[in-house]
């Protein structure tokens, strides 16, 4: 590799790389140097020089993971793979090829020129390759599965630097252990081939409610949850529950998605969305037919803050208990933020609908890490997410996050509503994600490990986050 592609301390390109991340916690920390390669070969070349050299190192796409030294390293290498971002649509259309770095907003002005739509997350700053490794969960309808289930194609830089073809056919346990596994376990991920769909412009609803209502929404959207999307396959929703400075308290956004109607001729409201609209007292009820790059644009959330996320998951069958999540979320909020000299925080929960038609995709492919089954469906997955300012309050936002958290669990266990799914895209590194899964998928994993990596190199010198196996050494 030439020399100007590695980047030691004290020149500007590696002050400017520092803060190349998305959060306070993983600008602190000091690699030995960077390393940007631009294709597989040099990724090759430099696996081959660092496990050769017993070195440790860690591998950034986007730097957006929020934890420290989850794609950032102390002293070691950092392979930045930002300039690996090209984006090809194939001559039919019906697939992307995009680098790891590709950006969600360039990919989806390209998809929005087309009558075609991919997976892909609803925040268009996030890069691909820890979204899809970790699972991806998309605001697009329920007919295939997850973000990574919709991967069909990798090409993947393995422990000894062999690059690989990597599908159903070719190296297929690499194949379903990539897909949900996580980064940083088998292997670099130097290009991804994502298959598309064909639709129209979607059809968005995005309806605001006080959350003085959350009790009658929850009602509408435990139903929307369990009936609606197990056999409306074209259709999504999430939630998201916020302080709105503009209304001065708790309020409750739901997004409707509906993909696959032609807009321009169909005037009908999609089945989910009518609920919805019998209830009274909307804040706010804008009705669009967009594209996506448009559309999640508005996602878009400020760097540079000390960030924290939580995830669990749990039942559909108890509007009241979901209601209940959210008002003891409000009450978290308050706490933290009203905390004496607290500054920039903010917090927001967000229910994911999972359908039991999802997950039975996931396990008919029989290619994903998860394996999780049909029966866990429907559930609804739950997410914090944290921002704050100063690390003084790194502990207290940690302690009363995970309290919350567990409440949620313990609550969901006792009536019966426990899932106990965490999505790796939005876990603690406190929470056992591995632990949640059956000991068969654990078991399925390792042995990919040791078959792709018989000396363990990947598990001994990549740091990152959410390894299926402790560190050794
Ligand atoms: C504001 C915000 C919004 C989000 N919205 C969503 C959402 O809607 N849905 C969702 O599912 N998630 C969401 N996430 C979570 C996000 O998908 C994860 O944080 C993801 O890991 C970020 O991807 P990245 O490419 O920036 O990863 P990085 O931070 O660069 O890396 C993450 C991990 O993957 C490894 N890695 C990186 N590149 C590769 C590679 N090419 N091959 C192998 N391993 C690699 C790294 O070593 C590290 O361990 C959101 C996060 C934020 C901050």
């Amino acid at each position: 590799m030439a020399p100007e592609h590695v980047d030691y301390p004290n020149s500007t390109r590696y002050e400017q790389s520092s803060n190349n991340y998305f959060t306070q916690q993983q600008r602190g920390f000091r690699p030995a140097c960077y390393v940007r390669p631009h294709n597989a070969t040099e990724v090759s070349v430099i696996m081959k020089i660092l496990v050769q050299n017993n070195a440790t190192f860690n591998v950034k796409s986007g730097g957006f993971s929020r934890f420290a030294g989850a794609s950032s390293i102390n002293g070691g290498v950092l392979i930045d793979l930002s300039r690996m971002n090209s984006i090809k649509t194939v001559m039919d259309g019906s697939s992307t090829m995009v680098g790891p770095a590709a950006r969600y907003y360039d990919i989806y002005r390209i998809w929005d020129d087309t009558e075609y739509v991919g997976f892909a997350p609803k925040n268009s700053d996030l890069t691909v390759a820890g979204y899809v490794l970790g699972c991806g969960f998309s605001f697009i309808p329920h007919n295939a599965g997850f973000a990574c289930d919709d991967v069909f194609n990798f090409e993947v830089v393995s422990a000894k630097g062999e690059i690989l073809r990597v599908n159903r056919r070719e190296h297929k346990e690499l194949f379903s252990a990539i897909r949900g596994g996580g980064g940083s376990s088998f292997g670099i991920i130097t290009r991804f081939h994502i298959a598309r769909f064909s639709c129209k412009k979607a059809w968005w609803q995005h309806l605001l409610f006080p959350a003085s209502m959350n009790e009658d929404l929850m009602k509408v959207y435990a139903h929307m949850a369990k009936k609606v999307l197990g056999y409306d396959l074209t259709s999504h929703s999430f939630l998201m529950s916020t302080y709105s400075e503009f209304h001065g308290d708790y309020v409750t956004e739901v997004h409707l998605v509906t993909e696959g109607i032609d807009t321009e001729h169909h005037h009908h409201m999609p089945a989910l969305a009518k609920p919805f609209q019998l209830l009274p007292g909307a804040l706010r009820n804008i009705t669009e037919a967009n594209g996506e790059a448009n559309f999640t644009t508005t996602f878009s959330e400020p760097a540079g803050f000390r960030r924290s996320a939580w995830s669990t998951s749990v039942g559909v069958d108890r509007p009241k208990f979901l209601a209940e999540i959210l008002s003891n979320w409000q009450a978290l909020d308050k706490k933290l933020k009203n905390l004496p000299n607290q500054k920039g925080f903010r917090s927001e929960l967000e229910f994911q609908p999972v359908s039991e038609r999802l997950l039975w995709n996931t396990q008919r492919s029989r290619h994903n890490a998860l394996r999780l089954p049909a029966s866990m469906g429907p559930m609804i997955f739950v997410l914090l997410s944290v921002q704050w300012a100063d690390s003084a309050f790194d502990d207290i936002m940690d302690a009363e996050c995970k309290r919350f958290i567990d409440q949620i669990d313990e609550t969901a266990k006792i009536i019966d509503q426990y899932c106990g799914f965490i999505h790796m895209n939005y876990a603690h590194p406190s929470q056992d994600f591995w632990g949640r899964l059956s000991p068969k998928s654990y078991d399925r994993l390792m042995a990919t490990a040791k078959k792709y990596d018989p000396d363990r190199a990947l598990n001994r010198l990549w740091r990152g986050y959410f390894k299926f196996d402790e560190i050794e050494g």
